[in-house]
């Protein structure tokens, strides 16, 4: 952690923008490694540890079960730092079929967000970091946050991200529904993946929409819809089955919680599988538009369709807008 990181943030426990250095034990040369933080108006305390600043104060029983089932789930298949460098392009059996949805969606979607050096950027359910780093390589302060500490799953990870690739970010570990960041901060605010492990998504929509700059974007990946028709449940995967938090929501869902928070959204394509229907109404329509579909080539009436009735992967890019809200 480095000390201006702190002028983003604000004490978890009083909400007031009070935290200092209270104590620096280890330092290297990308940052403070070991100390503490402390709040000058309610004297709260908060350990860095590792580098990463630990602002989660007391985690409810789905945080601490969700804890336990990750490292459950981290030591079922082998990981190593050069799996971990290769991310989203994971290689091996399991890793390769498990990151393949991520790494496409991911490919897709990054270059298409617009990135400015200078632009602050915050990663939820940053995990082990490996989307973060990618914007901080585009210069950008950024910050990858998650409830998540350990090595192969959590935030300590990104050691490997900052040692080996040479980049920096700061890394906070918090539950995505308090985030203790000031409002106004993020340019871009970006989640792979992460929303359908809160209990609470409108909660942590209001959250992103109060973090973002006015004219902010909030970039959402991966992440899974349930359709009318489909009769999966969460309570199925094995993820759920280790403990963690899994829901599996509807579109509706998504879209009321983020447009009730005062967002604007669009949703894009998405790479994975298409009900049968779906594929040959959009054939139909490729042949007639020939080349107007853009690289996934799906109308994207279509993609609403699929993911109402069917099941599917939620992509979309959300903005801020830049007049005063009235929520
Ligand atoms: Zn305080």
């Amino acid at each position: 952690m480095k000390k201006d990181v702190l002028d983003l943030l604000l004490c978890p426990s009083c909400h007031n923008p009070t935290l200092n250095i209270s104590d620096v034990s280890y330092e290297n040369k990308n940052e403070i490694r070991t100390g503490e933080v402390r709040c000058t108006f309610c004297a709260s305390l908060f350990e860095i540890r590792d580098g990463i600043l630990n602002l989660l104060i007391n985690p409810g029983c789905e945080i601490i079960k969700e804890q336990q089932g990750w490292t459950i789930l981290e030591k079922a298949v082998v990981n190593t730092d050069e799996l971990m460098l290769a991310l989203p392009y994971a290689f091996g059996d399991k890793h390769e079929e498990g990151w393949k949805s991520q790494a496409d969606n991911f490919n897709l979607i990054f270059p298409i967000i617009k990135i400015k050096s200078s632009d602050k950027v915050l990663d939820i359910g940053a995990g082990r970091c490996w989307a973060t780093r990618f914007f901080a390589k585009e210069g950008c302060h950024t910050v990858g946050l998650d409830i998540l500490l350990t090595k192969y799953v959590g935030l300590l990870t990104g050691d490997i991200y900052i040692e080996k690739e040479n980049v920096f970010f700061e890394r906070i570990c918090s539950s995505m529904e308090k985030i203790p960041f000031r409002d106004n901060t993020f340019n871009i605010i970006f989640m792979s993946a992460t929303l359908h492990h809160s209990s609470y998504i409108s909660i942590v929509a209001r959250e992103i929409s109060r973090m973002l700059k006015p004219g902010g974007s909030f970039v959402l990946i991966n992440e899974p819809v349930k359709g009318y028709l489909d009769r999966n449940k969460a309570s199925e995967s094995p993820e759920y089955k280790a403990g963690i938090n899994e829901h599996l929501y509807r579109l509706g869902d998504y879209l009321t919680s983020l447009k009730e928070a005062g967002l604007i959204y669009k949703i894009y394509p998405y790479i994975g599988g298409y009900a049968l229907p779906i594929r040959i109404i959009n054939k139909i329509i490729i042949k007639i538009f020939k080349n107007k579909l853009g690289k996934v080539r799906v109308w994207p009436p279509l993609i609403y369709i699929q993911l109402l009735l069917f099941k599917g992967v939620l992509n979309l890019f959300a903005t801020k807008p830049s007049g005063k809200l009235n929520l």
